[in-house]
Formats: structure tokens, C-alpha cells, sequence
């Protein structure tokens, strides 16, 4: 261990060197003219990881290819595979920026530039801390960093797919893509909201009416969507379809106390909201609320006329999406009937509905008390000097249920501060946290759980 944490003090400037390299290359999954940009940061990362002894490879598929490399020093031993990203979120709207996205700086001790915390660096400190143990690396190590991860691609998961039997002797994944929950405070997550989609159009007369003429007479679908969306919460915030909580995991006395005690700035919270108050379910508390229950949103309402001045008419329809944020134990699939039902039984008089169901992804819920969660946990406390925050996190990252398909425990390392404005303009990182997390590795790759 010593070894280790001293190489990576002798290496300091050209790891951070390194970093800075890395992040002039504009791997830009999303856009197509960026391929060549993007090949090349996945060079740039196989290269590190042949220099730290891995056995490497490309797997390619309809996209960008997945790196994968293996360092396997004794099958006896235990398997961790190590999850990462080198492509990057567009740097658009470009005049935001402070100094351009792909010329990184470092200033007060923060790196700019786009993808430092999302995920280069965090995924580089990785393969470094596995390139300070040399020959004496204490566990196996596999890498899978993909070069889809912001822009949906499905290479990775076909790698899964293929490659799933190589990945048979490891037991966890380490995943660091993710903030911790206050400066220089890392996290482990062990909860992720599932999603489902509905979309409801509310149809009326066969035409936009004259709303002179008409007006009175028929069912505006615009009004009839506004009431119909307004039964979906109760007066106490609560969702209010039926059978929508079916299953749903409940936040336990010990959670809830645990969740309290989070270092959360709800002040700052919500003034990076710019929402004049926060509001939410009754009886829970904002983290609870954005965390750990499920919601039902509507991402966007549209019918009748749009355009400049006014126009006289009785819309002929009218349409609203919707999506649900889940909790563990929720079926999407159900959740989806669930509301479909609601809306059809809930409708007002004429006008008829029209109901399709988008995509869905189940929650996801990891024992933090787990053998490899506590590693994860340990090497975090040591190498950031307080103990990881358990968290639950809001959203949803697929890579997550693909790994549990395959098999492997998530373990979702938060490393990096909260508000390092990943998918912003003006994204940065801090230097103490791509050097914190170079030293969480080793600590992690140096004590695995027996
Ligand atoms: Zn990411």
C-alpha cells in the first residue's frame, strides 16, 4: 500500500499531466464528425491501461468501441471490474464558457474543461491507481470504458452480452460516475429511481372550432387535459393513481434517519433551482422527495394555437407527456396500466383519450452493508479523510441494470463535489478530488474483502 501511495506522490504532475491531455481530446459521442476525436481518447485510455500491465482490447459494435483490459494476478484472488466513460456531453452553447471547452485550464486549484468530472477524470484516477500498485497489484482488475455513455449508444451492452462468461469471476463493479454529496465528502449510492412513460393526447371535435360559434357547446380537450392532469396528485402532493405505490419500497426509521443526516444545502438547492420555494410531497423531506419517492411529472403540454397574438378556436386536441420516477419494488410495466387506467377512468365527458406507453427502466436498490460495499466504503474514508455518505440518487443510469443482469454488484462511487456543472458549460474538477480518487482506488484494489 505505502509502495503505491508513494508512487502516486511521485507522480502527481504527470498524472495531472495526463488528465489535462486527455481532456483536449473532444470525444464527442453525440456527433459523428467527433468519431475520429473520440477513437482517439479511446487510444489514449487503452494506452494508459497497457502501460499499467492490462491485457487490452477495442470491442466494437454499431458505434464506438468499448475499451476493455484485464490484469489478472491470481484466480484465487477476488475480481473487481471497473467501470468508466471517455466520451463527453456536447460543450454547447459555446459562448457560456469561460475559457474553451477542449483547452483545459487549471485555476484556484480547479480543472476546466469539458468531461474533467464527467467522467474522465474519475475513470483515469482509476486506471492510475491500478498503474501505482505495478507488479504487486493485490486483486484482479478488469476495465470495461465505453464511449456511448452520453449519448445512449448500445455497444457496451452488447459487450455485456458477448462477453458476459469474462466477466463470470468478478462479483462487483465499481462505477465512478457519479458527485459525492458536499465538497471533499465522497458518496456511496445505492439507490436509483426506474422510469416510465406515458404520453395522453385528449381528442375533441374533428377540427380547431370557432370558439364564437362553438364555444359552449363542446368539450375544449385542452381544458378537459388541464382537469385530467390535476387528478394526478391528491391535495397533499401525493400521486394519486391507483395502485401507482404497488410494491413500492418504503423509507425505513433507520433510512430516513440516515438520509437526515446527509450534509445536504437545501439553500443551495434551491437556489440552483431558481424556484421560488420548494415543494413536494407532504410528509417527506426534499431529499427524501427527490430521491427516494416515486413521482409523476408532466415533461410537456402542447395543443391549440401557439403562435403570436390570439386565435379564436376550441382546439381539436390536446397532448401531455408524462414520466414517473420509481422506487425500488415498483414494476414500470404496471405503473404504466396503472396510469393508463387512471387517465381513461378519470376523463372528462366529450372527449376521447389516446394513451401510449414509452420507454421503462426498473429502479435499482444496493446493499450498502455488502462485503464489497464496505471496501468501497473503507477506500473512500480513507483516501477523502471522512466516511463515504450513503446516498440515494433521483435519476436513472442504465449501465447500472446491465451490470445487474450480468451478474456484478454496482457500486456507485461518488468522488468528485457536487455542482462540478457535468453537461454545463463551464464544467470543472477539482485537483484534490482527481488525486483523492487516484488514492480511493489504491486503497480499494489494496483491501479487498476477504
Ligand atoms: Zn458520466
Amino acid at each position: 500500500m505505502d509502495a503505491a501511495l508513494k508512487h502516486l506522490e511521485r507522480n502527481h504532475d504527470r498524472f495531472l499531466n495526463l488528465l489535462l491531455d486527455y481532456l483536449k481530446i473532444p470525444s464527442i459521442s453525440a456527433q459523428r464528425k467527433h468519431d475520429a476525436d473520440s477513437r482517439r481518447a479511446a487510444e489514449f485510455i487503452r494506452a494508459r491501461l497497457d502501460e499499467a500491465g492490462f491485457e487490452t482490447g477495442f470491442f466494437e459494435g454499431k458505434g464506438l468501441p468499448t475499451v476493455h483490459g484485464a490484469r489478472l494476478v491470481d484466480t484465487k484472488k477476488p475480481t473487481l471490474v471497473v467501470y468508466g466513460h471517455y466520451d463527453v456531453q456536447p460543450p454547447d452553447p459555446l459562448d457560456l464558457w469561460e475559457s474553451p471547452p477542449f483547452e483545459p485550464v487549471i485555476e484556484d486549484g480547479e480543472i476546466r474543461a469539458r468531461g474533467c468530472a464527467d467522467d474522465k477524470g474519475p475513470s483515469l484516477a482509476l486506471v492510475l491507481a491500478a498503474a501505482c500498485w505495478g507488479k504487486d497489484l493485490p486483486m484482479n482488475l478488469r476495465f470495461v470504458i465505453e464511449g456511448e455513455e452520453e449519448s445512449g449508444g448500445t455497444v457496451v451492452y452488447d459487450y455485456l452480452k458477448v462477453h458476459r462468461r469474462d466477466l463470470a469471476d468478478a462479483k462487483a463493479v465499481a462505477i465512478a460516475d457519479a458527485p459525492g454529496i458536499a465538497r471533499g465528502v465522497p458518496a456511496l449510492c445505492y439507490g436509483l429511481r426506474g422510469i416510465a412513460a406515458v404520453e395522453v393526447t385528449v381528442k375533441g371535435p374533428a377540427r380547431d372550432l370557432h370558439s364564437g360559434t362553438y364555444g359552449g357547446s363542446v368539450a375544449n380537450p385542452a381544458t378537459a387535459l388541464a382537469r385530467l392532469l390535476a387528478t394526478l396528485h391528491d391535495a397533499k402532493g401525493c400521486v394519486a393513481v391507483q395502485g401507482f405505490h404497488e410494491g413500492a419500497r418504503p423509507i425505513d426509521d433507520v433510512e430516513r434517519k440516515r438520509l437526515s443526516k446527509l450534509p445536504f444545502d437545501e439553500r443551495a438547492f434551491l437556489a440552483d433551482t431558481g424556484s421560488p420555494a420548494l415543494v413536494g410531497e407532504e410528509g417527506f423531506t426534499t431529499w427524501e422527495r427527490r430521491t427516494a419517492r416515486p413521482t409523476v411529472e408532466i415533461n410537456g403540454i402542447f395543443g391549440g394555437y401557439e403562435g403570436e397574438g390570439s386565435k379564436t378556436i376550441i382546439p381539436s386536441r390536446a397532448t401531455a407527456k408524462l414520466t414517473c420516477r420509481l422506487v425500488p419494488g415498483q414494476d414500470p410495466k404496471r405503473v404504466q396500466d396503472a396510469v393508463a387506467r387512471h387517465l381513461e377512468s378519470h376523463a372528462p365527458k366529450g372527449v376521447r383519450l389516446e394513451i401510449a406507453r414509452g420507454h421503462t427502466a426498473p429502479a435499482a436498490y444496493m446493499d450498502p452493508e455488502t462485503p464489497w460495499a464496505k471496501a468501497a466504503r473503507a477506500a473512500l474514508e480513507r483516501a477523502y479523510g471522512c466516511p463515504a455518505a450513503l446516498t440515494r440518487e433521483g435519476g436513472s443510469i442504465p449501465v447500472v441494470s446491465a451490470f445487474r443482469e450480468a451478474g456484478l454488484e454496482p457500486l456507485l462511487l461518488g468522488t468528485y463535489a457536487p455542482g462540478e456543472k457535468a453537461h454545463s458549460p463551464n464544467e470543472r474538477y477539482h485537483v484534490e478530488d482527481f488525486l483523492a480518487c487516484i488514492r480511493a482506488g489504491i486503497h480499494f484494489f489494496g483491501a479487498p474483502p476477504a
